[in-house]
């Protein structure tokens, strides 16, 4: 650095309980942002925002350090933090840069092993930028960087926590959840679990923590509790394992500061994501997706032989004359969660199979079919036959990776390593034989956007983290795609920006995670959509009125007793969740469907059919339109409480419905903008008597002209029901019982 400046604070009053605690502090200036360092520890004291506020604050504390490193010694697991090095100091080479040098490790100051920190704050845009460095490692290996873990949030860790995990979730009151989990941690793996790489805490401020990885390396996202430094939030960077002197995260962190909530975060990230190679990629974006996926008025999500999967839907088509497409589980020759990779010949044999997808396809019905992505069944014959464990991921230690799914058989499945070419080969073979074979529209790719580390050194990628495994897993889809038809469509399981490029369709079954997570204080929000609706095709839903049926192949007797319709207390939990999918820009799904079903639940699937044919009408806004936050309803919607169902797929060994209640709105609504600058907004009335609701808000909030007109339309009819002038958009609307429709709003420029 060639100017050092230290910008001195004023002294706080000194707590008793820090009396050798020095008020100095590094103040560095940028935009509306401030951060005050610690100049004798290199802690993070404050972090505010010109109009937001304080975000951070942590005036006393001697341990809420930035960084801890993971290392391994001559075999051995270290700790480093900032605690093990006895020189501190830090340089300002302009008021919104800093550099913060450790040095002195374990007191010896000759020594060559030292830890910087960069921050520098981008007076444009507010946002502080952070990177860590690290030198003279010697014979140590860097295996984990913690950096940077954020406390002092006491003013925000009663608010909001919300996260990307997969379609998106938000918590209120984080910090009571993670206090009263005794020692309990979030923590999220990106990409992977974690569909984007920020995580974002907000009150009446927000914090906002990213990472700015074009390269998709692996990292962690966390939030804990600790009982001296109260809520952390901290990302860890996980490095491939190389014997080298020099590390640096090969990205920046950011940290900012805002006004607003989830959806602010999200457009703040958005001005980023979609600029990177993903998006630019995205198969949505680039009209690369097959023409059946973007036509599907309506996904049915079926288990077994094409009797039960496929006959339903003939019947379906009857009332509903939008494409029908299945997503088909149970399709296979093994039993479900244990055979993997044992599929063929189909259960039904090959040419019933071959027969039944051709006579659907003439009826315009198209399937993806199910093929776990990432799992071998370790009691297989094949996989002793093909020495799997070999090509299969390996601890540190060398131990597999290993789960029952299955509390029926006990027959555990075994995590394969993409990064091999035996498994992507193997897999591309199998998805080659279904596609060619039996002319199916496509693979669900189970389990997909998930992340594995790998330290098998015999597998010829990089050990450990780095980046191989996102790269290995868009190799997978592309040797899938070369061996298949150009019209192949291609599954995840979640949703993930790093997949764009590689999948057609991300399921989102956390439109419905009460039915399969119960009320465990995680709600789901469309923070996936809100970034990425024009570029990714989110569908699916654990959506049901049955209980979930039982595979044939699966020891008879587990069978459960009770099977069948679930009791219509449940409906509203039903029309809450296709009523989330379409208001959410989402394909609609509807799992376990049976012909009884239109006889004994017609309200519910009317009701289904209603939303999904309305959808269809809007593919400007529901299928490809950007997502804008929704106007507020005026007066506040009702609330009612509503009965939901909690039931795992695995029911029926010592498992039963749960039933829990929780409040939840009348009305949904939803707001997204076509290309050509219109505004749709879906609305969803969910209650049983008649409402009116009304909108009051401003066309400048969403870009629209100062003048223009409104249309309400329901099923097959666009109404004209008013202008606006002035910039201001009034209107009222009168909600018969659940009732669907889209308010578009046509600007006259
Ligand atoms: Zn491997």
């Amino acid at each position: 650095m060639a100017l050092c400046i230290v910008y001195i604070v004023p002294g706080m009053a000194q707590p008793q309980a820090a009396r050798s605690y020095t008020s100095e502090k590094v103040l560095l200036s940028g935009g509306d942002l401030h951060i005050e360092i610690d100049r004798h520890t290199g802690i993070l004291r404050a972090l505010r925002h010109k109009t937001a506020g304080t975000i951070i604050r942590d005036e006393v504390s001697r341990i809420n350090h930035l960084w801890t490193l993971s290392m391994i010694d001559q075999g051995q697991s270290v700790i480093v933090g900032p605690q093990d090095f006895v020189d501190f100091e830090i340089m300002c080479a302009a008021p919104n840069e800093a550099q913060l040098i450790w040095r002195s490790y374990k007191g010896e100051s000759a020594s060559a092993f030292t830890i910087a920190v960069h921050i520098r704050i981008d007076s444009l845009t507010s946002l502080s930028y952070w990177n860590i460095a690290v030198a003279g490692m010697s014979d140590m290996i860097l295996s984990r960087v913690s950096f940077p873990q954020v406390s002092g949030l006491d003013e925000l860790a009663d608010g909001t926590l919300a996260v990307p995990h997969w379609m998106g979730e938000l918590m209120r009151q984080p910090r009571q959840a993670l206090q009263s989990s005794g020692g309990h941690s979030f923590s999220w793996t990106y990409p992977g679990l974690l569909s984007m790489q920020f995580i974002t805490l907000y009150d009446k401020e927000g914090l906002y923590l990213a990472c700015t990885d074009t390269a998709m390396y692996a990292k962690q996202f966390a939030a804990r509790f600790d009982q001296d430094r109260g809520m952390v939030l901290d990302i860890e960077h996980i490095p491939s394992l190389s014997p080298s002197a020099t590390y640096k995260i090969p990205y920046s962190v950011v940290i900012g500061g805002y006004q607003g909530d989830w959806m602010t975060a999200a457009a703040l990230y958005k001005s980023w994501a979609v600029q990177q190679d993903w998006a630019q990629q995205s198969r949505l974006k680039n009209r690369l997706i097959p023409d059946w996926v973007l036509t599907t008025g309506l996904w049915i999500w079926n288990r077994g032989r094409s009797e039960e999967v496929l006959q339903p839907l003939y019947a379906l088509r009857q009332q509903f004359d939008e494409p029908i497409s299945v997503l088909w589980h149970w399709w296979h020759q093994g039993s479900y969660d244990d055979s993997f990779p044992e599929y063929l010949p189909p259960r039904e044999g090959t040419d019933s199979f071959r027969e039944h997808i051709t006579l659907a396809k003439k009826h315009g019905i198209h399937a993806l079919v199910y093929m776990n992505a990432l799992q071998w069944g370790d009691q297989t014959a094949s996989w002793k036959k093909q020495e799997a464990a070999r090509y299969a991921i390996k601890s540190p230690s060398g131990q597999l990776h290993t789960h029952v799914y299955n509390v029926f058989t006990n027959r555990s499945l075994t995590n394969m390593c993409v990064g091999t070419p035996f498994w992507r080969d193997w897999y591309a073979d199998l998805a080659d034989t279904l596609l060619r074979d039996f002319g199916l529209g496509g693979i669900y790719m189970d389990q997909a956007c998930i992340q594995r580390e790998c330290y098998d050194p015999t597998h010829g990628h990089p050990i450990g983290g780095g980046n191989f495994w996102a790269h290995a897993s868009r190799q997978m889809a592309r040797e899938v795609r070369e061996r298949g038809s150009i019209a192949t469509a291609l599954s995840g399981e979640g949703s993930c920006e790093a997949w764009l490029p590689s999948l057609d369709l991300f399921l989102s079954l956390q439109v419905s995670r009460e039915r399969y997570a119960g009320d465990d204080g995680w709600e789901p929000i469309p923070l996936f959509q809100s970034v990425y609706h024009e570029y990714a095709l989110s569908y699916g839903s654990y959506s049901s009125l049955m209980s979930p049926p039982y595979d044939e192949k699966w020891p008879q007797a587990n069978r459960p007793d009770t099977q069948g319709l679930l009791d219509s207390v449940y409906s509203q939990q039903f029309m809450i969740e296709q009523g989330r999918s379409f208001i959410w820009g989402m394909q609609p799904m509807l799992a376990n469907f049976t012909v009884d079903q239109l006889l004994q639940r017609p309200q519910e699937i009317n009701y289904l059919l209603r939303l999904a044919r309305l959808r269809k009408q809007y593919p400007q806004y529901l299928l490809y339109g950007a997502f804008c936050r929704p106007p507020v309803i005026l007066p506040a919607p009702l609330m009612q409480q509503v009965t939901l169902s909690k039931l795992s797929i695995y029911a029926g060994q010592n498992e039963h419905v749960r039933t829990f209640q929780k409040d939840m709105p009348t009305v949904l609504i939803g707001a997204w903008q076509s290309a050509d600058g219109q505004l749709g907004l879906p609305i969803v009335h969910l209650g049983s008597v008649k409402t009116q609701i009304r909108l009051d808000f401003k066309a400048q909030d969403y870009d629209l002209a100062d003048r223009g007109n409104l249309y309400r339309s329901i099923e097959n009819k666009k109404q004209f029901i008013g202008t606006y002038q002035n910039g201001k958009i009034y209107t009222v609307l009168e909600l018969e019982p659940r009732e669907a429709l889209v308010l578009e709003i046509e600007p006259i420029n």
